[in-house]
């Protein structure tokens, strides 16, 4: 805040010009938007190295956009997910880097072995899941499977409740995987077109 406010008191040609090298946004998915999930909230770790990341779990949230993402910022709630999609645009928020295990299963193995995405939605208003919205989330599925060499199949990519042990119900009865799986097996996602000759 204080760095931020002095920052702020210099007039901006006295700003030194970024560095050439200066770091990407830290996301893993080139179009999401970083959105830092409270450090209290999830596990650092160096996957795949520390631990094979083997899934993709599919979640709704129950509550909006906005609130889910105060959740995750929240260091008593002890939950968050690498991503979270929106409604009514598919934009994209990053949580929680895909090196580190968020806290989204309810099942602490398949935490380490996943990567978990959140959908603005109820289980039970299909209107939510929107055109953009599974467009979004299959890209972003597409890229996963890519990153990590995950199947793109339904033993891979699966709802919370097919974790086991978990007693969640999402993404629920409205979720059509059918479309999912057919999107995420035909996107081209991000990065995996072949280079244009030079
Ligand atoms: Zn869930």
């Amino acid at each position: 805040m204080l760095k931020g406010a002095a920052l702020a008191a210099v007039p901006y040609a006295l700003l030194p010009d970024p560095p050439a090298d200066a770091l990407p946004p830290p996301v893993d998915h080139p179009s999401a938007e970083w959105v830092a999930a409270s450090t209290a909230n999830h596990t650092p770790a160096d996957r795949p190295t520390t631990h094979p990341i083997d899934f993709v779990v599919i979640h709704v949230t129950q509550t909006s956009y906005r609130t889910a993402l105060s959740v995750f910022q929240n260091p008593k709630k002890k939950v968050s997910a690498h991503y979270l999609v929106r409604s009514v645009n598919g934009n994209i928020a990053q949580c929680v880097r895909e090196r580190d295990i968020a806290w989204h299963a309810g099942n602490w193995d398949y935490n380490t072995r996943s990567v978990g995405i959140e959908h603005e939605g109820w289980v039970d208003q299909p209107g939510y899941f929107t055109d953009a919205l599974y467009m979004a989330s299959a890209r972003l599925t597409s890229a996963i499977c890519a990153r990590y060499d995950i199947p793109k199949d339904r033993a891979h990519i699966i709802g919370h409740y097919e974790v086991p042990e978990s007693d969640h119900t999402d993404p629920g009865l409205h979720w059509d995987w059918t479309r999912y799986m057919r999107l995420v097996n035909s996107v081209r996602h991000e990065g995996a077109s072949p280079r244009p000759p030079a």
